[in-house]
């Protein structure tokens, strides 16, 4: 008899479940309707990295200055808010408690809020305060990929998708 497949499990920014992000409607539309039918699935582990750090809410803009959230988790680049406060340590401790909730849960792909200094996978904001974006990572997604998990940002669902279809035919 075949082995029953091992559902995927995956790890989300807790904001995308909120959806306050910003979208073209159609793409909003299919975001809800995967992530619904995957909670459904019990596959998702919904997460803050940032609240779990005991960040406040609200809390002031951070951007990664002079490098991307690999360089931070190595002590090579500093994450700052907006009234010049060093906040680094908050930061590098939220991608530990990321990597310690999917692992406890046996996450292998995580669903992460891009442009965020901790969630983002292909973009973050250049440490200047002025809305510009350049290629990279934040801390969260950093230290997940390092551990083998493989992280997608939401506008990659369907990638996200494909991979999970993948892995669980595979099996
Ligand atoms: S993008 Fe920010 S608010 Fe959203 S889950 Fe990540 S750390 Fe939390």
């Amino acid at each position: 008899m075949a082995e029953p497949v091992q559902q995927t499990k995956i790890l989300v920014s807790a904001c995308l479940m909120g959806l306050k992000v910003r979208y073209n409607g159609s793409e909003k539309a299919a975001l809800q309707a995967t992530l619904q039918r995957w909670q459904q699935e019990n596959r998702l582990v919904i997460h803050c990295p940032e609240l779990a750090a005991g960040l406040p809410v609200p809390r002031l803009p951070a951007e990664i200055v002079a490098g991307n959230g690999a360089d931070v988790m190595r002590g090579r680049a500093q994450i700052i808010e907006n009234s010049g406060q060093d906040v680094t340590a908050h930061y590098q401790l939220a991608a530990w408690l990321a990597l310690q909730a999917a692992q406890q849960a046996g996450c292998s792909a995580a669903l992460l809020t891009d442009g965020s200094p901790t969630c983002a996978s292909q973009s973050i904001y250049n440490g200047t305060f002025s809305g510009t974006r350049q290629p990279g990572m934040g801390v969260a997604t950093a230290l997940l990929q390092q551990h083998g998990i493989r992280v997608f940002s939401e506008q990659q669902l369907p990638a996200l998708m494909a991979w999970v279809n993948e892995r669980e035919k595979c099996r």
